[in-house]
Parts: C-alpha cells; sequence; structure tokens
C-alpha cells in the first residue's frame, strides 16, 4: 500500500501522519475506556450573556481559589491547551495560555468573572504554541506580567520554535485540504465511511487549524522572563506553588506546577488523554518513565493534565509510564540485535496497550497510530541508537 503521508502540524511535534498504518480491527470486545470522574463544574456565565455555551471549555473549580480551564474539544488532531487560574488574595497565577489570542481573550473574560485582581505570573509548561501563543494577550492587559518557563524554553523559541512555527503555517493548507476533502466526501482517512466520531473530531481540528492560520502568523513569541532550572517555589498567605522540572519526557523543557497543600498536580504534556503526545524528535522516551514517577510520588489528588479532563487518581500515569518504558525496552531490544528502523516498526508490539488507551475508536485508534506508535517508535530507535 502506498502510504499516504503529510505532515500533521497540529502540535509542532514533527510528527508524520501516516493514516496507512491505521487499520481497523474490527474486535468489538474492547470497548473504548470510560472517560475518568469529571471535577465539578461552575457555570461563569451566570450574571452575564450566558454564551458560556459558546466557549469550548468548562471552568472547574478544584480548591479555594484554584480553577481548571478544562478544554471541550473532542479528541483529534488539533488539541487547546488547558489552563490553571490560582487566585490569590492580590493577584492571579496562571497556567498555560492557549493556541491564539482569541481563544485566550475567551479564557481571561472566564477569569474575569472569578476576581478582578491582575495576573501577575503566567506559566508555560513547555515550549509548544498551543501552550503558548496566547501569552501576548496576558502581556497587553497586564503590562507588569511575568513569564516563568524553563530555561531551555529561552533558546529553543527563537531557533526550533520558529521553523516549527513556519513549517506548520506553510504545511496547515494542505493538512486542512484532507480534512474538508474527507469530510466532504463522507470518507475517513483510511477510506472507510466516515464515522460520526470522526466528523465531530475532523470538524473540531477544522477549525482550530483555520483559527490558529488566520492567528497564527501574527501571534507575538513571548520568552519566559524568569527561568526554572529545577525548581522555583511562589509563596503568598498560605499559598505554597511549586514549579518544577522533574526530567524530560514530552519535551526537555517539561514543568509541573504542584500545589502540595491542596494536592493538586498541574502536569502539562507529560500527560494527556486520552492518548499521550509523542513527538521525535522532541520528546524522551526513555526518561519519560522515571519522570512520571517522580509526579506519581508526590500522591496528587487531583492531576490536571495538558490536554483532557481533570484525573483524581495516578492509574493513568502509571499506565502512561508502564507504556513508554516498553516503548524504550522494545526499542532498545531491536537495535541490540541490529534491526532497522523499518524493521523496528514491524517488530514493536503496543497492541495491548493501544487496546486499553484506544478501545475501538477509529479516532483515538487514529492519534495512537500517529501520536504514539509512529513518532514513539522512532523517538526509542533513536536513542538507543545514540548509546
Ligand atoms: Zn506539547
Amino acid at each position: 500500500m502506498a502510504a499516504k503521508s503529510f505532515l500533521l502540524l497540529a502540535l509542532i511535534l514533527s510528527v508524520v501522519i501516516d493514516p496507512s498504518r491505521f487499520s481497523p480491527q474490527n474486535e468489538s470486545n474492547h470497548a473504548t475506556p470510560n472517560p475518568p470522574i469529571i471535577g465539578r463544574s461552575i457555570d461563569t456565565s451566570q450574571n452575564e450573556d450566558n454564551n458560556s455555551a459558546a466557549h469550548n471549555f468548562d471552568v472547574q473549580k478544584l480548591a479555594e481559589g484554584v480553577y481548571a480551564v478544562v478544554r471541550k474539544e473532542p479528541a483529534g488532531f488539533m488539541v487547546d491547551a488547558n489552563n490553571v487560574f490560582i487566585i490569590n488574595d492580590d493577584y492571579v497565577v496562571v497556567v498555560d495560555s492557549n493556541g491564539a489570542p482569541s481563544i485566550t481573550k475567551e479564557v481571561l473574560a472566564a477569569l474575569r468573572k472569578l476576581t478582578s485582581a491582575p495576573v501577575k505570573y503566567v506559566i508555560n509548561t513547555h515550549w509548544h504554541d498551543d501552550h503558548i501563543r496566547g501569552n501576548q494577550v496576558y502581556r497587553e492587559t497586564f503590562p507588569g506580567v511575568e513569564f516563568i518557563g524553563h530555561h531551555t524554553m529561552r533558546e529553543y523559541l527563537p531557533a526550533q520554535g520558529a521553523i516549527n512555527r513556519k513549517q506548520f503555517l506553510e504545511g496547515a493548507p494542505q493538512f486542512l485540504d484532507i480534512l474538508k476533502s474527507a469530510l466532504a466526501k463522507n470518507k475517513s482517512l483510511t477510506g472507510a465511511e466516515l464515522s460520526p466520531e470522526e466528523r465531530i473530531s475532523h470538524t473540531s481540528d477544522v477549525r482550530l487549524a483555520e483559527l490558529v492560520l488566520s492567528e497564527g502568523a501574527a501571534a507575538q513569541t513571548i520568552l519566559p522572563t524568569i527561568t526554572v532550572t529545577d525548581r522555583l517555589t511562589l509563596s503568598r498567605g498560605d499559598r505554597v506553588i511549586d514549579v518544577m522540572h522533574l526530567g524530560a519526557g514530552h519535551t526537555a523543557a517539561d514543568i509541573v506546577v504542584h500545589l502540595p497543600k491542596e494536592r493538586i498536580l498541574i502536569t502539562g504534556d507529560l500527560v494527556v488523554w486520552p492518548i499521550p503526545l509523542v513527538g521525535d524528535p522532541q520528546s524522551h522516551i526513555g526518561e519519560w518513565p522515571a519522570t512520571l514517577e517522580k509526579l506519581i510520588a508526590l500522591s496528587p489528588n487531583t492531576i490536571v493534565p495538558g490536554h483532557g479532563p481533570v484525573l483524581h487518581d495516578v492509574s493513568y500515569l502509571k499506565t502512561l509510564a508502564a507504556m513508554f518504558a516498553s516503548i524504550s525496552r522494545q526499542t532498545r531490544a531491536a537495535v541490540s540485535k541490529g534491526e532497522t528502523l523499518e524493521q523496528t516498526r514491524k517488530s514493536v508490539n503496543l497492541e495491548g496497550f493501544q487496546k486499553q488507551l484506544a478501545g475501538d475508536s477509529p479516532v483515538r485508534r487514529l492519534l495512537f497510530s500517529n501520536y504514539v506508535f509512529s513518532p514513539g517508535v522512532a523517538a526509542g530507535f533513536r536513542e538507543a541508537s545514540e548509546k
């Protein structure tokens, strides 16, 4: 079968989308996993124009003064980042901005319904555009705001980050054409009839991609003004906010935000539900399990992933750690036997993890193939070959 590959530009992960790797296996015994328990939602539209239904997020109270902004877009190639508001007496800390300034303006409007205090710190959990492109909205609104990020972001973003953004903007129209054509012809990327789930997912992808295309070229890159190498603690009254780099995983710049008293952990894309986001060469498959183990060791009660609903236990983190360890182990074994990358792609078996994470969902299986299997094997192979 001719490989119909195209660049997926969604997350600037250098992932190559290859629908030919997606082979539906009509197994009906593996139901799609249930979504995790989702926290309480609050309606921030009260007293206002009641238009929150138009927004693609829920605002959920996690603890006194701590709110998660959880995206409602379906799983897809294009996603936008969750945010967290930590509201202290006299200022606010926001974790992550969004993929387009107009989205961040909606998020900021939701914050305004909770407090009039200014945003003093924006913490960017890593360098991907869907977590930083809205930074400029905070700078325009709060001129004194500081941006906190891993120290490598200051070198990465003007160099490789700028290249990735350019490639995204150049390649996105082709990506959009493919999705629009699939929607118009009612054919999935594998040629089968489009399922309702795929239609919802691709429609959301198109909406987000068009938004990013229309705003992305003009979006400024705002670098961290305060950098973290290992740890930074913000204390105010009773509130303690630990900003920590516990190791690489999704990228080399991953930082997590931990509220030890409230036992809330904000993970960035070290944890993404329902299908994790792996990039090659950006992700560190070999190191990722140990980083996740450090997250688990914090014993959080409430986990806000980079994308996906709020989680209330660490079981999903354990699954991800086991899967990345398995990819690393299998690719190392393949390299030690002298296999090529193509041979390794055939010998690595992740079916059990695919069933566990994707079940029978065509969208999740496609995402697993393109965001876990393909880049994960490439990253593991590269890491094993470098040693
Ligand atoms: Zn990311």
